[in-house]
C-alpha cells in the first residue's frame, strides 16, 4: 500500500511558510507502518489540483492533502474536489452547530462566508474539526482513500490523528511497527558508525538502523516489522542494548529526547534547582526549560547579561577583567556562573558567554568560540568550544553542550 502527500497553498511555494504539514503526517504514517512514496507542493489553482489528482490516483492508495479548506476566494480544494468526483452539496448540521459555537465562545457574528463552510460534497464523510472553521473531509474512490485537511497545522494534527488515522489503521489493516531511539551526544556520527558497525552488520533483514544527526545530537533509531511470531520488541531491545555496550555514556537517552528534556529529566529527578547566566544564548536556555511542562520544580530562573554591565552589576564579574582578558573568557563566565547560583540560590548554575557571528570574531576568538561554565557549591567546571555553523546553529550547540556537561557533572560522569 502507497501513500502520498499533497500540500497545497502558493505561499508554500514562494517559501513564505515552510512546510510542516508533510513532515508531519509523513512521521506519523511511518509510525503506522504506511509507507509514504511522494511529497508534492501545488499552488491554489483548479487547474494544478486537477492534474495532480490524476496523477496521484494513478500511482497511490491513500492521499492526504491539505491547505485550501477556509472561507475566502482563493480557498478552491472543497469545491475543485466536488467537482473531481461529480459529488453534489448537503448541509452538515453538525458542522453548523460547530461554527455557531466557536462563534459564540468569540463572541463574534457569523458571517454567510462561514455558513457556507458547513456544505459538504454530498459523497464524502465530514472529519469534523473541533479547534477551528474548515472540516475535514474523507473521500472514498474506486478502492483509494483522499483525506482532505485544513492548512493550519494545529487543526490538521487533531483532525489527523483522532479522526482520520483510526479509519486508515482500519482500512488498511496495517500493524504499527516497532521502533527505539536512542540518542547519543558529542559523538561523530561516522565514529558511531564504526563502533557499532558489528552490530550494524548483524541485523536481520526486518530491522533497519538509521542515523539522524542534529547539533552535535544523533538519533540512533532501530526499527522493526512485524513478521510472522517474532517477538520484534525484544529482538529490537537486544540490538538496543549491543549498541550500549559499545557506546556507553554517550548515550544520553533511551527515547527520542531533546536535550532540554533529558536535563530537565535529571533535575526534577534529583529535586535539584537551576539557575542560568546567558550571554550569547540571550534567554535561550531558559526559553527551552520553561517550555517543558514541570519547570518549576527545578527553574528558579536566570539572568540574560548580554552586556558587560550586567555581568558587572547582577552577577558581580570585576570589571577589569573585560579589559584584561575580554567577556568570552575562561575567567568572565566562572565569576558569571558562580555569582548567579549565588544570587538565586540554586544547587547548580549554568553560564555561557561566546562569539555567535557573523561579526565579532578575532584570531585568538574566532566567531564560534564559546565559553561554557557549570557549577554546583562544590564545584566549577568552564570550558572553551569552537563550534561551526552560523549564529542560530552556535548558539543551539551551546545550549545543547550545557546542558549535556551539566547533566555529566550531576551524574558524575567524566566530562572531557
Ligand atoms: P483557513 O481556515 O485558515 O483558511 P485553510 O485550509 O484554507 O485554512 P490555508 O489557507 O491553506 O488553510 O492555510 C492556513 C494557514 O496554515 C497558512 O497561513 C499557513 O500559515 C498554514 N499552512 C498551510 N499549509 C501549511 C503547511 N503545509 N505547513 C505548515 N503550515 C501551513
Amino acid at each position: 500500500m502507497r501513500a502520498e502527500i499533497i500540500t497545497i497553498g502558493d505561499e508554500l511555494l514562494l517559501g513564505q511558510v515552510i512546510d510542516t504539514n508533510s513532515a508531519w503526517i509523513g512521521q506519523i504514517l511511518f509510525k503506522n507502518n504506511i509507507q509514504v512514496a511522494y511529497k508534492t507542493t501545488i499552488s491554489d489553482q483548479k487547474s494544478a489540483i486537477d492534474s495532480q489528482l490524476n496523477t496521484s490516483l494513478e500511482r497511490s492508495d491513500l492521499i492526504v492533502i491539505t491547505g485550501g479548506l477556509g472561507p475566502t476566494k482563493d480557498d478552491i480544494t472543497k469545491i475543485t474536489l466536488a467537482q473531481y468526483f461529480n459529488m453534489g452539496w448537503r448541509i452538515d448540521q453538525k458542522v453548523v452547530q460547530n461554527l455557531e459555537k466557536i462563534f459564540e465562545k468569540k463572541s463574534r457574528k457569523m458571517l454567510e462566508i462561514n455558513v457556507m463552510q458547513a456544505e459538504m460534497p454530498d459523497g464524502c464523510e465530514t472529519l469534523y474539526n473541533e479547534w477551528g472553521t474548515a472540516p475535514g473531509m474523507w473521500f472514498e474512490h474506486h478502492g483509494k482513500i483522499i483525506i482532505s485537511l485544513p492548512g493550519v497545522p494545529y487543526e490538521m494534527k487533531n483532525i489527523f490523528e483522532f479522526k482520520a488515522l483510526p479509519k486508515i489503521r482500519e482500512k488498511f489493516k496495517t500493524e504499527p511497527l516497532f521502533y527505539k531511539t536512542m540518542v547519543t551526544f558529542n559523538i561523530p556520527e561516522s565514529l558511531l558508525a564504526i563502533k557499532i558497525k558489528d552490530v550494524e552488520e548483524s541485523l536481520p533483514a526486518h530491522i533497519s538502523l538509521a542515523y539522524l544527526p542534529n547539533l552535535n545530537v544523533v538519533r540512533l533509531r532501530l526499527t522493526g516489522k512485524m513478521t510472522g511470531q517474532l517477538n520484534i520488541k525484544e529482538e529490537i531491545n537486544h540490538f538496543a542494548n549491543q549498541i550500549k555496550d559499545l557506546i556507553g555514556d554517550a548515550i544520553v537517552a533511551e527515547e527520542d529526547l531533546t536535550m532540554s528534556e533529558i536535563i530537565s529529566g535529571v533535575l526534577k529527578s534529583k529535586h535539584l534547582s537551576l539557575s542560568v547566566a546567558e550571554s550569547c544564548t540571550g534567554g535561550l536556555l531558559s526559553h527551552q526549560l520553561t517550555m517543558l511542562p514541570g519547570a518549576s520544580q527545578f527553574f528558579v530562573g536566570s539572568v540574560i547579561s548580554y552586556s558587560n554591565s550586567v555581568k558587572h552589576h547582577q552577577l558581580g564579574v570585576e570589571s577589569t577583567l573585560f579589559e584584561t582578558v575580554g567577556a568570552v573568557s575562561e575567567q568572565v563566565v566562572e565569576q558569571m556562573v558562580n555569582g548567579v547560583r549565588e544570587k538565586l540560590k540554586t544547587d547548580y548554575a549554568i553560564a555561557l558567554s561566546g562569539v555567535a557571528g557573523p561579526g565579532g570574531g578575532s584570531e585568538e576568538k574566532p566567531v564560534g568560540t564559546v565559553v561554557i561554565g557549570i557549577c554546583s557549591d562544590k564545584e566549577t567546571i568552564v570550558k572553551r568550544f569552537h563550534f561551526i555553523g552560523d549564529r542560530h546553529n552556535v548558539i543551539l550547540r551551546s545550549s545543547n553542550m550545557a546542558f549535556d556537561m551539566l547533566r555529566r557533572l550531576i551524574l558524575g560522569l567524566e566530562i572531557e
